[in-house]
């Protein structure tokens, strides 16, 4: 059985519930999107779970942002694709839905009120574009990267025995 996240924002207005083989917080991105909107302490953590699954209550407090993004990998403005959802009564981030692949939707683990499994190692991503005071805790067994690792959230998930079937 997969496990069934419950996440909510801080206010309560937005509750939701989704499965997924793929719930541990792992994954930690220092881009300026997750610093900025969701990750105080320099990063966010991305979840994996199944689009399909995902149970909205309070739809209507929903917010969506799509960032601009212009950098060394977007030399040109884009609009990113990635729809970032946000509770629009408190702030609280929420998730990432992106069109691109749509049977999947990244919750932020802070947005996730029940235990998550505890990884026994961390990916560290996007670490070119991270505030100059952060400094990355890279323990043992962690990977890090400058912009993306080739390596899937899935595939994370099945090399180090955690996917949860
Ligand atoms: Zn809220």
């Amino acid at each position: 059985m997969p496990l069934l996240l419950k996440g909510s924002c801080r206010c309560n207005a937005v509750r939701f519930e989704v499965e997924s083989h793929t719930p541990a917080p792992f994954m930690l991105c220092y881009c300026s999107i997750c610093r900025k909107q969701q990750g105080g302490g320099g990063f966010a953590i991305n979840l994996g779970a199944d689009n399909e699954t995902l149970n909205i209550r309070g739809k209507r407090n929903l917010g969506v942002y799509r960032a601009e993004i212009e950098d060394d990998e977007h030399p040109q403005c884009e609009v990113s694709s990635g729809e970032r959802n946000f509770c629009r009564k408190c702030g609280s981030a929420l998730w990432l839905y992106d069109p691109t692949w749509p049977e999947l939707v990244h919750p932020f683990a802070s947005a996730i009120d029940n235990d998550l499994p505890i990884p026994p190692s961390r990916v560290h991503l996007m670490l070119k574009y991270k505030a100059n005071w952060v400094e990355p805790v890279v323990g043992k067994g962690d990977k890090t990267f400058d912009v993306y690792p080739e390596e899937s959230i899935a595939d994370w998930h099945k090399r180090t025995g955690m996917w949860v079937e």
